[in-house]
């Protein structure tokens, strides 16, 4: 993270509707940087439904959404695009020359002539606890997801939550972790009937111990390594897990946030375009995907792809003023970024 960087467009979202702007945004020769608060590409479809099948979506009669976003990333690779992940877009400013200035959370700033919002409901984030000095433990011994389960092996692990992610997380990392807590304020756990069966089974084993109902209430450690996770009762009964992690499942928060802040014609959590170009009232930024509005929208993917085509359309006179943009079907320009 950090550093400027200077290119035609930043795309602002890395959902399948951002990924599909990079591929023609590739094919009208215009370079371009996409940055996402996630630190992973596909928006919804990875975040929410991965193994979900899509059937909507022209040409595969069935896909799963994690597929879908391999397939689009596939598409967009030849084109080399420049992934800005696990950064949320906190300001839009105007740059020299009608240029703007993308400016994230971690430092980097975008200088570009044309912003693509396509930021779905805004940017996703963990619903973190709220603990004291929760900042230090982040990333080193306090997770929101697990990349590799190995990370856990032999580790005394807390988790967290009543979902299927908290259910399914502590039943997988029993089987290497050295010790699994979970912790959850209802003995009731919202997963499926399955899973939540398992849990119980594993708990009556003896293989996982079940602490509730109680609820996070500190951290102990030293330079972001845990040693300890306090919890207490609603009453405000409280103990000691001794523990080296805590994994944290309270689910996704949506935030439409800085967005809001940048003078885009905001209606009801949608940004208002002109549905011919995909422009924002602000211009130089254009909005494509879930969070464009305009009347008759349909908000699916597929609609979401024919924005990016329009916007992108849209912009290429401002990047290349006075070129005639000869329009061509990709048919007939070979392969795709050669
Ligand atoms: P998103 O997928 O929402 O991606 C937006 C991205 O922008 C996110 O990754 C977010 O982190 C990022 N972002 C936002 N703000 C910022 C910021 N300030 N800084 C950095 N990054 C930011 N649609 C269909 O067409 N067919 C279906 O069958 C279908 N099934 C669905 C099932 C479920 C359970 C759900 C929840 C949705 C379904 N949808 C379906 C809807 C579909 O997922 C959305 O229409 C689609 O994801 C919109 O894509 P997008 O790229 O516009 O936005």
């Amino acid at each position: 993270p950090g550093g400027v960087h200077r290119t035609d467009v930043c795309i602002i979202g890395a959902g399948p509707v951002g990924l599909f702007a990079i591929f023609e945004c590739g094919m009208l020769k215009l370079d371009c940087h996409v940055v996402d608060a996630l630190d992973m590409v596909g928006g919804q479809c990875t975040a929410l439904y991965p193994e979900k099948p899509i059937y909507d979506i022209p040409g595969y009669p069935q896909v799963e959404a994690a597929t879908l976003i391999d397939r689009l990333a596939e598409q967009a690779a030849p084109f080399k695009p420049n992934y800005h992940l696990g950064q949320q877009v906190t300001t839009l400013t105007p740059g020299q020359d009608g240029r703007w200035l993308v400016g994230t959370d971690k430092g980097t700033t975008i200088d570009c002539r044309a912003v693509l919002v396509a930021a779905g409901c805004g940017a996703f984030g963990p619903n973190k606890p709220p603990l004291d000095g929760l900042g230090e433990y982040e990333g080193k011994s306090v997770h929101y997801l697990v990349r590799r389960r190995q990370d856990f092996a032999g580790k005394r692990v807390v988790i967290a939550g009543g979902g299927d992610s908290a259910v399914d997380w502590a039943i997988s990392l029993s089987e290497v972790a050295g010790r699994v807590m979970v912790v959850h304020r209802r003995a009731k756990f919202r997963a499926a009937p399955e899973s939540a069966a398992r849990l119980d089974q594993l708990a009556k084993d003896g293989v996982i111990d079940m602490v509730v109902p109680y609820q996070l209430a500190g951290l102990e450690g030293e330079n972001g390594r845990l040693s300890g996770v306090k919890v207490a009762t609603l009453e405000g009964e409280e103990k000691t897990l001794p523990a080296d992690a805590l994994l944290a499942f309270f689910g996704l928060a949506m935030d439409l946030g800085p967005i809001a802040s940048w003078g885009l014609n905001v209606e009801h959590h949608h940004v208002a375009v002109n549905p011919a170009t995909m422009a924002t009232n602000v211009p130089g930024v254009y909005a494509i995907g879930d969070i464009a509005t305009y009347p008759g929208k349909v908000k699916l993917i597929l609609c979401g792809f024919a924005e990016a085509a329009m916007a992108v359309h849209a912009i290429h006179p401002l990047v290349h003023p006075g070129e005639a943009l000869h329009f061509e079907y990709s048919t007939s320009r070979g392969v795709p970024g050669s």
